[in-house]
């Protein structure tokens, strides 16, 4: 059974099941071949089977945020089921993106990978490590238009993914033509 937990995402259910949770991840990378590293995060991300993958978005070219002088992102986002809680699956998502070799250098720098938590069921949280519905959704087009392809209802401050994606500035953030087939 999916749940849409709220304060008590991750506890285990009676029984000691732990819940199948939906998560929302956001991915992007601008150094070497991104859409390699795309598709290897998410075969690592799933590797050790507690979080499987629902829904792919495309990947789309966005150009870079923040520090402006880097190459473009290759950014998608992936719909998972997962029975991790909330810190779990932060720790999971940091986990790739060491063994991928990402060094923490510029704030909004070039990255071979960034895994985001996006949404966890309907958690709300904000603490210093880990803050979600992560708190720049809605203010950056890289998200939402590939959040928008995959789950274009979901609410995020009383508006969807969709009418925020029809409502914000596009300029130069496109989908590239097909959703990727997971590797191997
Ligand atoms: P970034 O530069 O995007 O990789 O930022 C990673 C930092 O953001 C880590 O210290 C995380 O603990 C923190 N963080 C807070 N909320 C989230 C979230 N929803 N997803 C991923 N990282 C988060």
């Amino acid at each position: 059974m999916v749940v849409q937990p709220g304060e008590g995402a991750g506890r285990r259910a009676a029984g000691g099941a732990a819940e199948t949770v939906e998560a929302i991840l956001g991915l992007g990378s601008n150094m070497g071949d991104k859409a390699v590293n795309l598709g290897q995060a998410i075969a690592l991300l799933t590797a050790p089977g507690d979080v499987a993958v629902a829904a792919r978005s495309r990947n789309w070219r966005t150009p870079p945020w923040g520090v402006t002088d880097q190459d473009w992102f290759l950014n998608a986002c992936v719909r998972v089921l997962t029975t991790l809680p909330p810190r779990a699956l932060l720790g999971r998502c940091q986990e790739v993106e060491t063994a991928m070799g990402r060094v923490r250098t510029l704030r909004w720098g070039p990255r071979i990978i960034d895994v985001d938590i996006l949404t966890f069921g309907r958690l709300r949280l904000a603490e210093p490590d880990l803050v979600v519905p992560h708190p720049r959704i809605a203010e950056r087009a890289f998200v939402l238009g590939p959040l928008a392809e995959i789950a274009p209802d979901l609410d995020i401050d009383g508006r969807t993914a969709a009418e925020r994606w029809a409502a914000i500035d596009r300029q130069g953030v496109y989908p590239l033509a097909s959703v990727p087939s997971p590797p191997g």
